[in-house]
């Protein structure tokens, strides 16, 4: 199994506070997976993302890539999963102002001993012509794009995506889910999404509904998310 998600735990805050977001989540995901995580807002869903990422720490539990436990991984280890291996794609492009479309990507090629050839990238992110534009020459759904590009560009074996389309319209929203099932298709990289939007149903290949802390679905491939399942 390429990701195992053992059983993970965790809580925020204390007294008053205190809140256990995840109860106990098991999730296996094979390699070259597209996988689409649902649920209601605040039902643990970026948490989840975070520890699978391994920028948050699970309370107990475990992440297993390819059988290697992220609990038994040094510092070390860490850094090269999150440098090589995986990616990350937020609602937030967080792109660099005074860089161009085709610069903010090369920043993540920095992070690769082997990163996708640029041209190449740069046509299927539909940016070839506009790769010489700052951040503030480009539409929303370009800026995202570019943010994509820059996750993928070292070619991760896990590209992590918390609600990329929850800054943009509806078309624009689809055209960025197309891109990344694209992605998905053409470099292999293991898929975990988070979205709210329902052009996703024909791309999933597994669908996981969280809520209050519990998986209450987890399906595969026939992957077609009813409009319930997609309220918030
Ligand atoms: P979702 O992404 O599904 O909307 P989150 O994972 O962001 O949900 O949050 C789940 C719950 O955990 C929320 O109640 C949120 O307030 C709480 N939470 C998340 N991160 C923190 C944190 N760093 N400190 C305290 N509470 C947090
Ligand atoms: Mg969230």
């Amino acid at each position: 199994m390429f990701l195992e998600i053992r059983d993970i735990k965790k809580s925020f805050g204390q007294g008053d506070s205190f809140v256990e977001v995840l109860k106990g989540i098991n999730l296996e995901i094979n390699r070259g997976e597209f996988c689409v995580l649902l649920g209601p807002s605040g039902s643990g869903k970026s948490t989840l993302l975070n520890i699978i990422g391994g920028i948050d720490g699970a309370d107990s539990g475990d992440i297993c890539i390819e059988g290697e436990k992220m609990s038994n991984m040094n510092e070390k280890r860490l850094t090269l999963y999150r440098r090589k291996h995986l990616g990350y794609i937020f609602q937030m492009y967080n792109l660099i102002p005074n860089l161009t479309v085709q610069e903010n990507i090369e920043v993540g090629a920095y992070l690769s001993d082997k990163p996708l050839e640029m041209e190449e990238l740069l046509r299927t992110l539909g940016l070839y012509d506009h790769r010489k534009k700052l951040p503030n020459q480009l539409s929303g759904g370009q800026q995202q794009r570019t943010a994509i590009g820059r996750a993928i560009i070292k070619n991760p074996d896990i590209l992590l995506c918390d609600e990329p389309t929850g800054a943009l319209d509806y078309k624009t929203s689809k055209e960025i889910l197309k891109l990344i099932e694209t992605v998905n298709q053409k470099y292999g990289n293991t898929i975990i999404m988070v979205t709210h939007n329902d052009a996703i149903k024909d791309m999933a290949d597994r669908v996981v509904r969280l809520r209050d802390g519990m998986i209450r679905k987890n399906y595969v491939n026939e992957a077609r998310v009813s409009a319930q399942d997609l309220e918030w």
